[in-house]
């Protein structure tokens, strides 16, 4: 796209958010208890759509109720697969009520995303103010239960109706939402993760630092052959050299070895994760040492033998912390902190859920009301 399109598109976005329409239900959905919500099973009433269509930009916001898209056969997403995602989180507030967890970054994350598979960008205030809209239709769903959240799914896809590799002319953005449940029902528990030796996730210059459903489909193999012996998670090495360590599934990975924070740096296979931003700047805040630098799987496995490695742990919007207790790698056994969570772990995960629930200060006001 060119800029002047982008320019159109973003002009046009701001004019529709004076108009998006809202249309409510007449048939609500059945409500599940947050004792019983597991994870992205359950949807609201309503979602958010937007249209783009070449030429015109990005046009008819609306808020409707849920239901299925009717969708033509050659729709270009269905072939090529040109769509992107991200995942976000909504809270019930103790200080603000319903807020948005950094809903700007991962917007910002999302046209980034667009713009590696030549989607065109959303106006990111537009993007905004109409997902707070959602939201605020749909407060009602969002979990009380500390733990539990509604989880946003803002999504899009090329709907132009046409076999052939090429950018498509047609867009439609939506976001869903889904009352998740605790994801730590059964306590704090680190877990079991491999280091993947055969199967790569992403290359540099390939689309690994985009939120595009390729990448999920590149890994679910990986995952399968892990789950099948007894692990949660493949820990990712680089394409070329398979001595990097990249990610885990859907988690960044953060090492205390000795008494630094050391995580892989952003160099294009590696989705820049907001949890893992988020703990980087905490990390700084509390003059902790902290470097975003290459990591080999041999300086892991160094550490390990030194005892230096003292935690390991994952992060992501679904879990936000993730003490990783076992890493596997070449029939090797490495117990991280006798398996037990370690304490910087354990502060990440406290300040950033205290943060999100309200229960701390916000003082870089991370947590967004949605609005009355
Ligand atoms: C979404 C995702 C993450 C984590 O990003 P957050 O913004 O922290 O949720 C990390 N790695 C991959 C591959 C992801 O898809």
């Amino acid at each position: 796209m060119n800029r002047q399109d982008a320019k159109g598109a973003e002009a046009e976005g701001r004019s529709e958010v004076m108009d998006l329409r809202i249309t409510k239900t007449t048939t609500p959905r059945p409500r599940v208890a947050d004792a019983n919500l597991g994870f992205g099973q359950v949807f609201t009433d309503h979602m958010l759509l937007i249209d783009y269509t070449k030429g015109k930009g990005w046009h008819d916001a609306r808020v409707v109720p849920y239901t299925p898209f009717t969708m033509d056969p050659a729709a270009m997403v269905l072939h090529y697969g040109q769509a992107v995602f991200d995942g976000l989180k909504a809270f019930w507030n103790a200080k603000k009520g319903p807020v948005l967890f950094r809903p700007d970054r991962h917007l910002a994350r999302l046209n980034r995303s667009s713009a590696r598979v030549c989607i065109p960008p959303l106006d990111e205030a537009f993007a905004l103010q109409s997902l707070k809209e959602l939201v605020r239709v749909e407060a009602d769903w969002i979990p009380r239960t500390t733990g539990c959240a509604l989880y946003v799914r803002p999504t899009i896809i090329a709907t132009e109706v046409a076999l052939g590799v090429h950018p498509a002319n047609r867009y439609t953005y939506f976001v869903i939402l889904s009352p998740v449940g605790a994801y730590y029902k059964e306590g704090f528990n680190p877990v079991k993760i491999i280091v993947e030796e055969q199967y790569v996730r992403a290359a540099k210059g390939g689309l690994g630092a985009a939120k595009t459903p390729a990448n999920y489909a590149a890994s679910l193999l990986a995952a399968e052959e892990a789950h099948a012996k007894g692990f949660t998670q493949v820990l990712w090495l680089d394409a070329a050299e398979h001595r990097y360590i990249e990610e885990v599934g859907t988690m960044n990975i953060l090492f205390r070895i000795g008494d630094e924070l050391v995580t892989p740096p952003l160099e294009g296979s590696i989705l820049g994760g907001i949890t893992r931003e988020s703990a980087l700047h905490l990390a700084r805040q509390w003059k902790l040492r902290v470097a975003e630098r290459p990591v080999t799987v041999d300086e892991v496995v160094e550490a390990h033998a030194a005892g230096r490695l003292k935690e390991v742990f994952g992060s992501g919007t679904a879990a936000v912390i993730s003490p990783v207790g076992e890493l596997h790698y070449k029939g090797q056994r490495m117990v991280i902190n006798g398996g037990k969570v370690g304490e910087w772990t354990q502060r990440f995960f406290d300040t950033i859920v205290g943060i999100q629930y309200g229960t701390q200060d916000d003082p870089d006001g991370w947590t967004v009301p949605v609005g009355a």
